[in-house]
């Protein structure tokens, strides 16, 4: 007996999404539109509440900078779901790549049966992130699993125990990541207690405390020395830029101080990564912004177009020291997020993504600071490549979380993906993909202005 299985008539009328969807803000229902909101129904009757929803649209194809919803509104896409999409979704070297696999075997555990995909990945990661040393890769599903095995590493190279981050700083939403981040609502509140002998040291935020790199540096050096001590530190770990902490660029000489501190006191220095890898700040990583090179470093995000995967890379010498079978999992490396990996990294060198997040970065300042010059409200606008943001503030200089909602908000109804973020809610960030047009980055970021005359 055949089994047939009818598509859902919506699904059938979809637009395929990838580089040829019509790169156009169209709003042909309200937002939500009835189809969208038929299934959030559905979804608060299926889903945990626990899992929230930014907007209340469901997508069906998305490509280039738009993002095409079940009623057919086609959304301006400035946030590549936090900063994974940079080469854009659907890229033809990813699907590519991802069927081609898909095909030939789904999965056998690379650490069962290996296969070559996992090992050419891990070249290609070994040969792109900052330093020349000799290094190691291992791969996983998520930038928190990631994160978790670098602190693991970490631990058992120095014989130590002692983590540091900072404030302000997001890691994940997993026990020791949770641990490591700095945000109580939403991402900590209830869920304690958290694994021990985590810190937390001040960062640089040079809007909010005026001090230099070196002085911000011998803040949190201080701190370490006096609170903890080195002897007992085994890493400290910071994205080069913050992203859900408020996409907080520290001041120049702060990484390199930290950094130069921790090789001098056999403390792991450890890149986060996860949101600033792959070409979204105009290098392939932040950390080179600076010549800062790290130990280890942490990735996921941007790092195959969409599939999960995730990754450390770092000293061979510290990956090299884990006894087998300490580090892996089921899944960490499939097959088919390490093919659609390859065809990301063919799409970066292809498409020429580093200069386009720089020429990126270029729009969205002229625009934003057109903005701040009509709005005193935009205090700080800072980034770098496509991870740019602004911070808004009220009459008296201090954080406007209500603004910050309304006029994300706004853009939202107005048809652009926008994404808030920051300790105190009051920054907008634009993570747009690589794969968006000059004329509709220029467009979302009209539609923002437009928003804060209204608010
Ligand atoms: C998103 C993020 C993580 C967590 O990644 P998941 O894939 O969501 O687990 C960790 N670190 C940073 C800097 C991130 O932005």
């Amino acid at each position: 007996m055949s089994m047939t299985i009818d598509a859902p008539s919506e699904t059938a009328a979809s637009p395929l999404g990838g580089p040829s969807l019509p790169q156009r803000r169209e709003l042909v229902t309200s937002i939500p539109g009835p189809k969208s909101e038929a299934l959030m129904a559905r979804k608060q009757a299926a889903v945990s509440a626990g899992v929230g929803t930014m907007m209340p649209v469901y997508a069906v194809a998305a490509g280039g900078g738009v993002i095409v919803d079940v009623d057919g509104n086609s959304l301006i896409d400035l946030g590549s779901g936090i900063a994974v999409t940079n080469v854009g979704n659907a890229d033809p070297h990813v699907t590519a790549a991802v069927i081609e696999q898909v095909q030939r075997f789904t999965h056998t555990c690379f650490t069962i049966t290996p296969y070559d995909g996992y090992v050419e990945v891990a070249e290609a990661l070994n040969r792109l992130t900052p330093g020349d040393h000799a290094k190691r890769t291992a791969l996983f599903n998520s930038g928190a699993e990631a994160v978790e095995n670098a602190i693991k590493v970490a631990r058992y190279y120095t014989g130590k125990s002692a983590v540091v981050a900072f404030d302000h700083g997001y890691h994940g939403r997993t026990n020791l990541t949770m641990g490591l981040t700095a945000k109580a609502m939403p991402y900590k509140a209830g869920f304690g207690p958290f694994a021990p002998d985590i810190y937390r040291a001040p960062m640089s935020y040079p809007y909010r405390d005026g001090l230099s790199g070196a002085e911000a540096a011998a803040r949190a050096i201080h701190m370490m020395d006096r609170q903890i001590g080195a002897d007992r530190i085994a890493a400290i770990i910071i994205e080069p830029i913050q992203g859900e902490g408020g996409f907080v660029v520290p001041a120049e000489g702060f990484l390199p101080a930290l950094q130069a501190w921790a090789n001098a006191n056999n403390v792991v220095f450890i890149a986060d990564e996860v949101q600033t890898g792959f070409a979204r700040t105009g290098q392939m990583f932040a950390s080179e912004h600076e010549g800062v090179v790290p130990d280890l470093i942490t990735m996921a995000k941007g790092i195959a177009g969409g599939l999960p995967l995730a990754a450390v890379t770092g000293r061979a010498e510290m990956m090299d020291a884990v006894h087998a079978g300490g580090l892996g999992g089921t899944y960490g490396g499939n097959p088919i997020a390490t093919a659609a990996a390859l065809g990301a990294l063919k799409a970066y060198d292809e498409h020429d993504l580093l200069a386009r997040a720089v020429e990126l970065e270029a729009i969205i300042r002229d625009e934003l600071t057109t903005l701040q010059a009509r709005d005193g409200r935009i205090g700080d606008i800072r980034g770098r490549g496509a991870m740019m943001a602004i911070e808004l503030t009220d009459a008296e200089g201090k954080p406007d979380a209500a603004l910050t909602a309304k006029v994300a908000k706004h853009c939202h109804l107005e048809g652009v993906v926008v994404l808030t973020c920051g300790t105190d809610g009051n920054v907008i960030r634009l993570l747009p993909p690589l794969s968006i047009s000059d004329e509709l980055l220029r467009e979302g970021i009209r539609v923002i202005g437009e928003a804060l005359a209204a608010n």
